[in-house]
């Protein structure tokens, strides 16, 4: 059953686990820095491979940081929590559990609001955001899904055990409708945003910073009660997420349309063919033996440590991009394009650097996005706000046309220079000079007498025949308007 035919006769629920990798300086619980890549098994302590005797220390940046994001989702902060043993068994895990927070997280009952491409927006309720730690890495050799089965042998790295995160839950979010897919992606982009806005995480997406489950269920109806759930692990891309979801209600309307149940477990999404695999069966009730972390105390974060990072906390990307569409005048369409383009904050230095924001919304999804198009390179590789907003000086200072000022551009995004140095060092400027331009007049009239006797005539639309070789001999540099008046008045003077 295709997706579109499956959102008609189900109802379908998504549920989303994202986990945000922080980016503190070590690791939650140990000394070890917390960088990304270096060689396998370099960034480990004692502590990091749960050596016997090695202790647990509590990161205090990483609690503030978990603090911030809790306060950015408008969670309520625990006045005491604690941290607790997740058991399992697994090589990436060396101490067969991982610390993290069960029924008494960090961060509780919030709620975000997100945008999606038409506008509309939509309201995610969370359940709860809680601190852990991340696991290490297996690479499974030989086999043909790198995977573990059919594999070989197995590498471990513990570079990644230990670094903190943060697990930001949903409640079930109902009332989709057709837009489940979209809305699950929107979700963890605006997340993604929070994470950059506040400053707590790199977030990107394609270094694994940040990574989604998707939970997806079908009911008959908004009113029946919830289906069985399956749990998409691990995706990582926005399209992935995007993806994962469509696939999910369109396998599972399937075999319901076929009278078969739906199992509960987990799955895999696989980038090449956009379909979920089986993982493996998952229980609401999964024996994790979760017990009190015995090593570590309580954390009680004081109010007064609360309301100071709640001081702190940045203006949010929503809010923000409410505000900018106010004082620029910009329509709600021309805010989503720019936005979607991810060209807000730059249009935003621009304007600070002293430019119009109409010119810099101009430039930026115009001229800029063309060139970095051709060139297979983000905006932002190419030209700085700066040099944006130095470019729009000179058009208005009536120094470059808007054909000159793309030759400029291209030369800066070529290497060449600052905006004024190019102009100057390619001769690019408007021609001032009435010399150059009163030979190049005469030269024209000279060439062409038919046109001229057209417009002794009268005929005052030939004067264009004449601007072609002014242009040519000028090198576009001529202002037109200049030499339409030297025309007439050398023609009729
Ligand atoms: P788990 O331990 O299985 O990961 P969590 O509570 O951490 O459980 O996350 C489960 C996620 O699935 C939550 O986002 C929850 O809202 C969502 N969820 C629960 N039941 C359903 C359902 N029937 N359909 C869709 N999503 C669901
Ligand atoms: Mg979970």
């Amino acid at each position: 059953m295709k997706y579109e035919d499956a959102i008609k006769k189900y109802d379908p629920v998504i549920g989303i686990e994202v986990h945000v990798e922080l980016g503190t300086a070590t690791k939650m619980f140990d000394a070890a820095p917390n960088t990304f890549g270096g060689g396998p098994n370099t960034n480990i302590t004692p502590t990091s491979l749960g050596l016997p005797g090695s202790l647990p220390v509590v990161n205090e940046k990483g609690v503030e940081y978990a603090i911030k994001i809790g306060l950015a989702l408008g969670c309520e902060i625990a006045e005491t929590c604690r941290f607790a043993r997740k058991n399992y068994f697994y090589p990436d895990v060396p101490k067969d559990f991982q610390t993290s927070q069960s029924d008494e997280p960090i961060a509780a009952e919030g709620e975000v609001e997100i945008e999606l491409e038409d506008g509309t927006m939509f309201t995610i309720p969370v359940e709860r955001a809680h601190m852990e730690e991340d696991a290490g890495k297996n690479t499974h050799i030989g086999g043909a899904t790198g995977r573990i089965h059919g594999a070989d042998h197995s590498l471990v790295d513990y570079n990644r055990a230990g670094v903190p995160l943060v697990e930001i839950v949903t409640h079930p979010i109902t009332g989709t409708g057709a837009r489940a897919a979209e809305v699950a992606s929107t979700y963890v982009r605006t997340l993604r945003d929070i994470f950059r806005a506040l400053d707590v995480s790199e977030a990107r997406m394609e270094q694994g910073n940040v990574r989604a489950d998707v939970n997806v269920s079908l009911r008959e109806s908004p009113d029946a009660p919830l289906g069985t759930r399956t749990e998409t692990k691990n995706v990582n891309s926005f399209r992935s997420i995007e993806r994962a979801v469509r696939y999910e209600i369109a396998r599972q309307a399937t075999r319901l349309e076929a009278g078969e149940k739906i199992v509960q477990e987990t799955r895999h999404f696989h980038e090449g063919t956009g379909e979920t695999s089986s993982g493996r069966p998952k229980s609401d009730a999964d024996d994790y033996r979760y017990f009190p972390e015995p090593d570590l105390v309580p954390l009680v974060p004081s109010r007064d440590w609360v309301e100071e990072l709640r001081a702190t906390l940045p203006e949010l990307p929503a809010q923000k991009r409410r505000r900018l569409a106010g004082v620029w005048g910009f329509s709600d369409l021309e805010m989503r394009d720019i936005v979607n383009a991810g060209l807000l904050e730059v249009i935003e230095e621009t304007v600070n650097a002293g430019a119009k924001p109409a010119a810099a919304r101009k430039w930026w999804t115009g001229e800029v996005a063309r060139l970095a198009n051709q060139k297979d390179q983000s905006t932002a590789e190419l030209v700085t706000p700066t040099q944006i907003a130095a470019l729009i000086g000179l058009i208005n200072e009536g120094k470059l046309n808007d054909k000159l000022a793309k030759d400029v551009l291209t030369a800066v995004a070529d290497g060449e220079g600052e905006p004024a140095e190019v102009m100057s060092a390619r001769g690019l400027e408007i021609v001032e000079d009435t010399g150059a331009l009163e030979a190049a007049v005469e030269e024209a009239i000279a060439a062409n007498p038919d046109v001229v006797e057209k417009i002794k005539g009268g005929k005052m639309q030939a004067i264009g025949a004449l601007m072609g070789p002014i242009m040519k001999a000028t090198r576009g540099q001529a202002d037109a308007g200049k030499a339409k008046d030297m025309i007439l008045a050398k023609i009729n003077g």
